[in-house]
Order: C-alpha cells, then sequence, then structure tokens
C-alpha cells in the first residue's frame, strides 16, 4: 500500500476513484476513516489498487487452510496482514535451533494482557492456522467495524491487548511436514532420534529432539524422572535443563516481560481445557475454565500428575489464569479438513478470554 496525504476537498469517494479503488476497501485499510465526518485535509490514508481480502468478491481470506500450514506459509500471511492492516503489530521474539525468526502479533492497546499461543508441537501444526484464521477476522472486523460473533471489534481493542505467538516451534512444524533436508545439519540424529523412519508427521520436539512443553522451570527434574525419556525423540524429552532449548526460553522472557494477564496455549488434540497446576491457580481459575467450556464446547478438565508445561510454569510463577487447550478431536496431525470446525470452536473461546482477562 501507499501513503496518500488528502488536499482540501478531498472525500473518501473521491480518493478512492482516483486510485480506482472500492470506497469499502479504503476504509477497511483506514480505520482512523470516519464515515460521517468530512475527511480533514493532510490526513494520511493507506491506498492501494489491490483488493483488500474479504472486500467486494475478493478471496475470503488472507489465511489459507488449502495447505499444511507451515513457516513460510505464516510469514508470508503476516506480511500480508501487516499489508491491509497497519494497526496489527508484529516482532521477532527470538529465533529457533534453526534460526527461524520466531514472530509475534499484537493487536489493541487495552490494560489487560491476554497472550495465545500455538504449535509448541511440531504435529499440532493445525493450532497456528486457526489461530491465524481468528486473527484475520478480528483484524478485518475492527478495519471494517463489523462485528465478531456479536463482540464490538473496537471495544475489545481498547479493553485488550492481544498478544499472539502463532508458531513456537517453527523447526519442529517443518520438519513434521517436510521431513529431513539432504543437507540439514541434524540430518543424521534427527533420523536416529526418529527410530531410522524418514517419515517425521508424528513429531513432537523440536529439532533437537526436545518436547518445548516440557522445558519450563515448575518441578521440571519430577516431570524428567516421570518421563523417563532416555535422549532427544520425537516427544517426552525434557532437555538437558530448563530452558535450554531458544523457543521456550524466548517465551519464557515474553512472559516475563510483558506481565501477561493470562495465557492460552493452543494444542491438539482432545476438545479439553486444562486449567489448574498444584493449586497454584488463582481463585476464580475453575470459573473461568467453565467459561472458556461454554463458549468452545471443550470440556474442563482439572489434571493431576503433570509438570514442566507452560501453563504450569505461568500458573505457579505468576499465580494467574493458564490454559492449555486441546483443539479437535481424532489422532496428530488433525486433518486440514478439521480446520473450520475448530475455528468454530476456539473463536467463542478466545473472544470470551478477551472479555474476561
Ligand atoms: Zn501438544
Amino acid at each position: 500500500m501507499d501513503r496518500y496525504i488528502s488536499r482540501p476537498g478531498d472525500t473518501v469517494l473521491r480518493i478512492a476513484e482516483r486510485f480506482g479503488m472500492e470506497a469499502e476497501a479504503l476504509y477497511a485499510a483506514n480505520p482512523h476513516v470516519s464515515r460521517t465526518r468530512h475527511l480533514a485535509a493532510g490526513s494520511e490514508l493507506l491506498v492501494s489498487r489491490q483488493a483488500v481480502p474479504g472486500v467486494f468478491g475478493a478471496e475470503a481470506r488472507i489465511v489459507r487452510g488449502n495447505a499444511e500450514y507451515g513457516p513460510r506459509q505464516l510469514s508470508a500471511d503476516i506480511d500480508r496482514l501487516r499489508h491491509f492492516y497497519p494497526f496489527l503489530q508484529a516482532g521477532v521474539i527470538g529465533q529457533s535451533v534453526m534460526g527461524k525468526p520466531i514472530g509475534a502479533l499484537r493487536i489493541g492497546y487495552g490494560k489487560r494482557r491476554l497472550h495465545v499461543n500455538a504449535s509448541f508441537h511440531a504435529n499440532e501444526w493445525i493450532t497456528s492456522l486457526v489461530l491465524m484464521m481468528f486473527l484475520e477476522d478480528y483484524c478485518r472486523a475492527v478495519s471494517q467495524r463489523t462485528p465478531i460473533r456479536g463482540c464490538d471489534p473496537r471495544e475489545l481493542m481498547g479493553r485488550t491487548q492481544l498478544w499472539l505467538v502463532p508458531m513456537v516451534n517453527p523447526d519442529g512444524v517443518e520438519l513434521a511436514q517436510e521431513g529431513v533436508a539432504p543437507a540439514h545439519p541434524f540430518g543424521g540424529d534427527l533420523i536416529r532420534w526418529n527410530r531410522y523412519s524418514d517419515r517425521f508427521f508424528r513429531w513432537k520436539a523440536n529439532v533437537r529432539g526436545v518436547d518445548l512443553n516440557d522445558q519450563f522451570p515448575a518441578h521440571w527434574e519430577e516431570e524428567c524422572a516421570r518421563r523417563a525419556a532416555e535422549g532427544p525423540g520425537p516427544r517426552d524429552y525434557s532437555g538437558e535443563a530448563p530452558l535450554s532449548e531458544p523457543e521456550a526460553a524466548a517465551l519464557a522472557a515474553l512472559t516475563i516481560r510483558q506481565s501477561f494477564d493470562m495465557v492460552i496455549a493452543l494444542h491438539t488434540q482432545g476438545q479439553e481445557i486444562y486449567w489448574n497446576y498444584r493449586d497454584c491457580e488463582p481463585a476464580g481459575a475453575g470459573e473461568l475454565a467453565d467459561r472458556l467450556g461454554r463458549a468452545s464446547g471443550y470440556h474442563p478438565v482439572k489434571l493431576h500428575g503433570s509438570d514442566a508445561g507452560y501453563k504450569d510454569w505461568f500458573i505457579q510463577r505468576f499465580r494467574k489464569p493458564g490454559f492449555t487447550v486441546e483443539c479437535g478431536v481424532g489422532v496428530n496431525p488433525l486433518p486440514l479438513l478439521q480446520a473450520d470446525d475448530i475455528y468454530d470452536d476456539i473463536a467463542p473461546l478466545l473472544l470470551e478470554a478477551m472479555l474476561r482477562v
């Protein structure tokens, strides 16, 4: 998109005509422009000859579930969403073992801070797709000033800062989807850790064979003993030390830096919501889980005998509500066809969380 400074006498319709845009597309790209007030000279607008997705016959979404959703699709989608929705803030919180950026997105400016992440586990990449679908629909609702599932998107923006890390484990996702490239620096190890199979679609760990959701300093030693993994592998190995892996360390650092009021980690599968940790959860966490359960149709479950997960650490360290949401049902990796169904469960859950955080 290009920037345009309005001149005396300009109206939205005239600017739209000049650039060959639909007026709706111009409004969508410029949420600060009022439909009912006159345009002041000197206003900055974003203009483009490209159609804005979701407006007048353009593709319904930028974020498409027509192929397995990996780090390349994610980064292309982030670029395109930022292009159309300049109020979306994007940054990088760290790098994976293989040097891939771990992207973070922020939308909203309210006092309450909600963090949602996806794809901790490599073969649960459908959660990244669903989270990005939600982000796009939210952005479009903001820019078009239309309700999102009955909620006023501008009220949500003013109430809640939503912080997303849509793919915690980009190396693992790529491995689960594409296998080992011939020149992969860990190629030999990965094949060995994968019990000499070159099919990685069941892989959950990062590219060093560490389960990132077993990496957090919340009774980590007990989790290691319980899992009893001999070493790196597709799942269940907690690593050599808590936060030894850059992906887990980046997420912990972000969480400390931003003092989130609530966190939600999206996993698959089971249609369940885990909400407690060793009696450290704050009063009201169970009630919140019930609300999220009613919104999504998923079952709140009080879990025992599990440690060192991201939400465990968050609850123990900050004494604030943290949730693991097991999306969808079936065998991981869940088929792409489930993305729309999961979205229908998770979008209301996320909106409820934004209202309750
Ligand atoms: Zn998982």
